[in-house]
């Protein structure tokens, strides 16, 4: 390929980027969305591998194809559950792609630079591992966090801010090492500056463990989109180091858009950005002040056919789901159902926290891919006001997103987080499996309000007894 075809293939490749990203943003384009992205990153592969100087193409292809086959075939067997753990291990190959590339730059032919140029050079693969390595290993921290494997309660070392501190003061030191050492090679034949770079990684590797390991559960979903914009960097400093043109623009659009959702997301759950991104440093990082209120009282048990019965009498229902109707699977015969109310003249909408499940649009997705319409399904500010309008309102495996707790109780470890008030509607139904708490592991006085009921087992169970009942 010649240059300028080159230049042409990535500009038509960054446009479908962005028209990806602008398609993404709502459900009705998604779908479009998605197919520009495919169609801009094949172009994006095509040209570089037919850049002018890319040579052993056997080596790539050792690498693209098992990698091709190896990713298609995981993501067509991800259950949607464990999608936010794929995402978060996406997320550490970006991180480790970066390191590599840093290394690779640093310790390959150097190109020709004046000695501004080398020192700008130097700066970009010191901060690309840096960011890289950060993404790397807090990245596989939420892996295990999303999983379960580790616990999602925060890890408060008594001195962390110091130590957060002096690790960065102590990666700031190595930078100028690195730097001032440049390329002057050693009596043992390395460069002198790999010493710096790999105390440095390795120090940047502890950051990335430390820092995500210090976010407690309901603060997640900004770690999730957090490192989504880490890994956008790194790429970005990946593709400074290589001198692509694409690999910046890709990366930069990653790395704001990750940024401006994880802004979206603390904005949302009235969380301080700088806190929540630091894991508590300089700040109480969500430490809460005294004991959280100790929740007691009797829930009321209710089966199905009541409930059954409560929505045959509703003329407004509110459905509000969570993760517990992913991890069921609840949402096509749920799907039926509200079909079925409808057709009763009944008003029927969806509540959506925009923390519930475990990704960002969780439940937006699993109700369009169970073809609920659009326009019944409703962000939480749409309609918390209507509670007190509304004569029925059904939780279907949610428990952090409608827990009071988090409005009442300052010293609960989601103080502040708005909710879906749904005990202000005339009856409320929690179906779960049993009392257990939620993601942030908070006990919740939802369950013992007197206009709760709880409808115990799997909501897929549940859902499906209803829709047989509701069919009579
Ligand atoms: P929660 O995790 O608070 O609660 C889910 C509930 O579902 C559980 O209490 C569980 O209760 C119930 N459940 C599980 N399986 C089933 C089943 N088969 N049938 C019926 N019920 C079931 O989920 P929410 O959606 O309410 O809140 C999301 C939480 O996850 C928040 O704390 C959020 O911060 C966090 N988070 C969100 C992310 C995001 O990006 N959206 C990312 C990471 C974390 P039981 O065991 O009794 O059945």
């Amino acid at each position: 390929m010649t240059a300028s075809l080159i230049t042409v293939s990535y500009i038509a490749a960054a446009i479908l980027f962005i028209l990806s990203l602008g398609g993404l943003s709502s459900q009705e384009t998604a779908r479009r969305g998605n197919f520009y992205g495919i169609l801009g990153m094949a172009i994006a592969l095509i040209a570089t591998a037919a850049t002018p100087g890319v040579e052993g193409y056997a080596m790539l292809a050792g690498a693209i194809i098992p990698g091709v086959l190896i990713g298609g075939f995981l993501a067509q067997r991800v259950a949607m559950t464990s999608m936010p753990e794929l995402v978060a291990i996406l997320h550490s190959f970006v991180g480790l792609a970066a390191v590599l590339v840093g290394f690779a730059s640093y310790l390959g032919p150097q190109p020709q630079l004046t000695a501004v140029e080398m020192t700008i050079h130097e700066v970009e693969i010191f901060v690309g591992i840096f960011v890289g390595a950060i993404t790397f290993t807090g990245s596989i921290i939420a892996f295990a966090k999303l999983r379960g494997s580790l616990s999602g309660k925060p890890l408060m070392l008594p001195a962390r801010h110091m130590l957060n501190l002096g690790m960065v003061v102590g990666s700031l030191v190595l930078g100028y090492m690195f730097i001032d050492a440049g390329h002057t090679v050693t009596d043992g034949g390395n460069p002198a500056g790999l010493m710096p770079l790999l105390i440095m990684t390795g120090i940047a590797c502890v950051i990335g463990v430390h820092m995500v390991m210090a976010i407690g559960g309901a603060d997640m979903p900004v770690v999730v989109s957090m490192l989504n914009s880490y890994s956008g960097w790194a790429a970005a400093a990946a593709g400074f180091m290589l001198s692509n043109d694409l690999l910046i623009i890709t990366g930069a659009l990653v790395g704001s858009s990750g940024a401006i959702l994880s802004y979206i997301m603390c904005a949302a759950m009235n969380r301080s950005f700088i806190s929540v991104i630091l894991g508590g440093f300089g700040s109480d990082g969500g430490a809460p002040k005294g004991p959280a209120q100790v929740v007691e009282g009797e829930a009321v048990p209710t089966d199905v056919e009541a409930v059954v019965g409560y929505l045959k009498e509703a003329n407004s229902i509110i459905i509000i789901p969570g993760y517990g109707m992913a991890v069921a699977q609840a949402q096509h015969s749920l799907s039926e159902i509200v079909k079925i109310l409808r057709k009763e003249k009944k008003k029927v909408r969806f509540g959506i926290h925009p923390v519930a499940g475990r990704l960002p649009g969780h439940m937006n997705v699993l109700l369009a891919e169970a073809n609920v319409p659009y326009d019944i399904v409703l962000e939480m500010d749409e309609l918390n006001d209507d509670f007190p309008r509304t004569d029925i309102a059904l939780v279907i495996g949610a428990n952090d997103i409608v827990n009071p707790s988090a409005l009442d109780d300052p010293n609960s470890p989601i103080a502040g987080m708005p909710v879906l008030e749904c005990w202000k509607s005339g009856k409320t139904v929690v179906m779960k499996r049993s009392m257990g708490t939620g993601y942030a592991g908070v006990q919740n006085p939802l369950f013992f309000k007197d206009n709760t009921e709880m409808l115990f087992g799997d909501a897929k169970k549940n859902v499906d007894a209803m829709l047989a009942e509701l069919r009579k």
